[in-house]
């Protein structure tokens, strides 16, 4: 294995036109990370990527390896290991000969071919399908066959362009475990591009949320969830409700808001709201609770509101409540928490002050 490397993007910036798929990208990535890359489509997931893999070309700013400007040097030279989309398998080759094909042009030797072609076949369990043509496997297993072909080379920093996303849900689940495992057994740097929040809060180190071409906000998928800096992060990263009023009154760690219900409210940001400002506060909907009669908790938010749909999902029921603030997206686990709430009736909600934390726009 080679060393782990420490790669940078340094004010990376790409055009396409006016329209730019990278604006001012920077970005460490610490070495055997598992880094996502997440955002919409054409949020400039793919051009990060090409650029790191040396196939786009950046208008500006510099790409960094261990502190060494690679702009300029050719994707071969790069030897990063890459699972593109439509980066597709030979399909007249083997699976041997496909996973063997970056160790022959690197002209490495017959046995030592067979011998490392074996060990990355083993390793992402197709060792028995080795004499079949891709058309001979399944959308997962070819997938898999790409992976080790990405591997087989031994490299220092592996890019994925969403390989799981043509595979059904539980087969991507199966996948997503079987790479995490492996990004661990390996101890390889990971950039691992994805649509999917789910997919990028269950098998990334850190995350990197996209937005036309510049970041939004880089951090674990524990820190995004629970600090977005704005309304997109908060929304994008699982679902939020969002509460607009005025700064009424401020102690330095707490504030009341005054929306149409007088709400009191705990800020969570590092932000000292001003006197009379307005601002926006983001609460989770799984933060939300109905209230028991039997059991207030005096400090906590409450409002009320005819709950107008609900959904069981297996795990949970979501309900939306129409309440004087807005509609409040209300999640309750399906066991545990009383018979399930009737649609059309009246409800009270409440939720504790720091459960709302203030965001930027
Ligand atoms: P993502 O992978 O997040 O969907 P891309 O990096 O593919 O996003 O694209 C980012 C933006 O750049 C999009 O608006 C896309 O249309 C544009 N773009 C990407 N590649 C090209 C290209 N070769 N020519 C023109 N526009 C491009
Ligand atoms: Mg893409």
């Amino acid at each position: 294995m080679a060393s782990k490397p420490n790669l940078s993007l340094r004010a990376l910036s790409k055009r396409y036109g006016r329209a730019a798929a990278i604006d001012n990208v920077t970005l460490d990535v610490a070495p055997g990370e598992f880094l996502s890359l997440l955002g919409p489509s054409g949020s400039g997931k793919t051009s990060i990527l090409m650029a790191i893999a040396g196939f786009v070309q950046p208008d500006a700013g510099d790409i960094l390896l261990d502190g060494v400007r690679i702009n300029d040097l050719p994707p071969e030279k790069r030897s990063f290991g890459v699972v593109f989309q439509g980066y597709a398998l030979f399909p007249h080759m083997s699976v041997r000969a496909n996973v063997g094909y970056p160790l022959s042009v690197r002209k490495v030797a017959r046995p030592e071919i067979e011998q490392k072609v074996k060990r990355a076949l083993d390793l992402v369990q197709l060792g028995a399908l080795s004499e079949r043509l891709p058309r001979q496997l399944s959308g997962g297993q070819q997938q898999r066959v790409a992976l080790a072909r990405a591997l087989v080379f031994e490299p220092a920093l592996v890019l994925l362009d969403e390989p799981l996303s043509a595979l059904d849900k539980k087969l991507r689940a199966e996948l997503q475990i079987e790479l995490k495992a492996l990004h661990s057994r390996l101890g390889t740097t990971f950039i691992f591009v994805t649509h999917d929040q789910e997919e990028a809060m269950a098998m990334s180190d850190r995350i990197v949320i996209l937005r036309d071409g510049h970041i939004e906000q880089v951090g674990t998928a524990w820190e995004l969830y629970q600090r977005p800096v704005n309304r997109f992060v908060a929304e994008f990263l699982g679902r939020a409700n969002f509460i607009e009023g005025t700064v009424e009154a401020s102690n330095g760690v707490a504030f009341t808001l005054k929306t149409n219900e007088n709400l009191t409210a705990i800020a969570a940001t590092d932000a000292s709201p001003q006197l009379g400002e307005r601002i926006t506060l983001a609460l989770r909907p799984e933060r939300i609770r109905f209230v028991n009669g039997a059991n207030l908790n005096p400090d906590w938010n409450r409002v009320s509101g005819s709950i107008i749909s609900g959904a069981f999902t297996g795990l949970q029921h979501s309900y939306v409540v129409d309440t004087p603030i807005g509609l409040l997206t209300v999640v309750i686990p399906s066991f545990g928490h009383g018979a399930p709430q009737t649609i059309g009736s009246i409800a009270t909600v409440e939720w504790p002050p720091e459960a709302a934390i203030q965001i930027t726009g």
